[in-house]
């Protein structure tokens, strides 16, 4: 036996010691414990820095890169490195869904229950939406089938083992902001069929639209019906509460079919506009993210020498798709934290991500209301209409009570003393003040209760005014 010693920024050394190789981690831990050193902080200052490093035995997942690994992060599996310590690589057997492979059957070859590309057949459009490719060769989506919500608004959830307690603690606080404005309610799952698995993932955000049953999306252990959340963004803004409106049934804001009164895209309908604009990037393969020209073709992305690692260029026009079937609730709100960004998918951004300022446009907000140029793709709170759109979604205000109802209308659940129940059917109970969220006095409005304002409301200011769009 050998006691082996990993050295920091070189190659492991091997030193011959059956005897150190016990009694070094014992004495150095005893040391401590003993309170020889007077900090602990000290301690790991003045202690000699192998002595921590020492290690009996080659361990994937131990952060230490040993003998016979292609890679070791630390964890049991990380974007980049399998939970074997192989690299990541599709077709080795080894599905990684931080990597975003939702199954990995050993191979490259599609229609044995894996596709080729290890995505299941499924493809994220419009950024972070995940849908079921029409076929492998043409990521386009078909159409927006109907939306199946989640049985009276109860999501079961679960957390994928990676999740960090930090991380786990940033999904309720998302959780709450939906459930504080509409009748839904995320609870653990225990033997629910049909539920969520949140997995930290490097690169994504993604989320299936409402209920979509059997999309076998959760990898080895979990039922078909478990349905995948992937997220990046872990910090602030509200990216997560973006992907959870997703899943709760939400579509893009500019998806209505009433959008093009409100802005233009990119969509070769306004040339003069901003077509230019849209990314045409290669798809897949090694040439994933290059831009392309889609006048050549599929030869502008060349295919991987030796592997059927096709890619194909993707003009990414279709991720600004209406969707004529979609029904929308409200009106057209430019706030909406499902909306999408000015810039997203433009050639000044990379790969299908947002940005801040790239000065390639791909939507732009038309007459009169050019204001809210910079208000769209805000990531910063839930709008008025978020709120109203998500509690109509889940059955308030169609005159039943529903299981997470506190009221509606007439029909109420609430103490003796309500006023009344509000528009997120939620009982209003006085304290006579602007914010209470009941509209009282010479107020127009209180909070998200703006029954009272008229057409193309933002939303109540803090005066308790109506503050409508500015028609300049
Ligand atoms: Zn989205």
């Amino acid at each position: 036996m050998m006691l082996v010693v990993s050295d920091l920024g070189r190659r492991e050394e091997l030193i011959e010691d059956k005897t150190m190789r016990k009694i070094f981690p014992t004495i150095s831990f005893a040391l401590l414990l003993a309170g020889l050193f007077p900090h602990s902080a000290a301690a790991f200052k003045y202690t000699p820095f192998w002595l921590f490093n020492v290690q009996t035995d080659p361990v994937c997942g131990d952060g230490i890169l040993d003998v016979g690994e292609d890679c070791d992060d630390g964890a049991v599996a990380s974007a980049t490195c399998d939970s074997d310590c192989s690299l990541v690589e599709c077709g080795d057997g080894t599905a990684n869904l931080g990597a975003g492979e939702l199954c990995d059957d050993g191979n490259r070859v599609g229609g044995d229950g894996c596709s080729a590309d290890c995505s299941r057949g499924y493809v994220v459009v419009e950024g972070d939406v995940m849908v079921r490719l029409r076929s492998p060769a043409e990521p386009r989506y078909s159409g927006s089938p109907p939306v199946e919500l989640w049985e009276d608004g109860f999501v079961p959830l679960m957390f994928h083992a990676d999740v960090t307690l930090a991380q786990e603690l940033r999904m309720w606080t998302a959780i709450d902001e939906w459930e504080e404005v509409a009748p839904v309610n995320f609870i653990p799952r225990t033997n629910e069929s049909n539920y969520l698995l949140i997995i930290p993932n490097a690169k994504y955000n993604w989320s299936f639209v409402g209920v979509v049953p059997d999309t076998d999306s959760c990898g080895d252990g979990h039922p078909a019906g478990c349905q995948a959340v992937m997220i990046t963004s872990w910090g602030p803004g509200f990216r997560i509460e973006h992907e959870l409106g997703h899943a709760l049934g939400m579509t893009h804001e500019q998806k209505r079919p009433d959008r093009n009164r409100y802005i233009a895209i990119c969509d070769g309908s306004e040339p003069d506009i901003c077509e230019d604009n849209i990314q045409k990037l290669c798809f897949g393969g090694s040439s994933d993210g290059q831009p392309c020209d889609p006048d050549k073709g599929n030869e502008d992305c060349p295919n991987e020498p030796g592997t059927d690692d096709d890619a194909w260029c993707r003009d990414y026009v279709d991720q600004f798709e209406l969707g004529p079937d979609i029904e929308p609730i409200g009106h057209y709100d430019f706030g909406s934290v499902m909306h999408y960004g000015q810039c997203d998918f433009s050639i000044g951004c990379p790969n299908g991500q947002p940005c801040t300022s790239c000065g390639a446009e791909t939507i732009q907000t038309r007459f009169p209301n050019w204001r809210f140029q910079d208000v769209i793709g805000q990531r910063n709170y839930l709008s008025v209409g978020d709120a109203h759109g998500m509690a109509d979604l889940y059955g308030c205000g169609d005159g039943t009570l529903d299981p997470l109802e506190e009221c509606e209308g007439s029909v109420t659940g609430c103490d003796d003393d309500a006023l009344g129940c509000d528009s997120l059917c939620r009982c209003m109970y006085p304290d006579g003040s602007c914010g209470n969220g009941v509209v009282e006095g010479d107020e127009e409005c209180d909070g998200s209760e703006i029954a009272g304002c008229g057409q193309y409301v933002l939303g109540c200011d803090s005066g308790c005014k109506c503050d409508y769009i500015d028609w300049w």
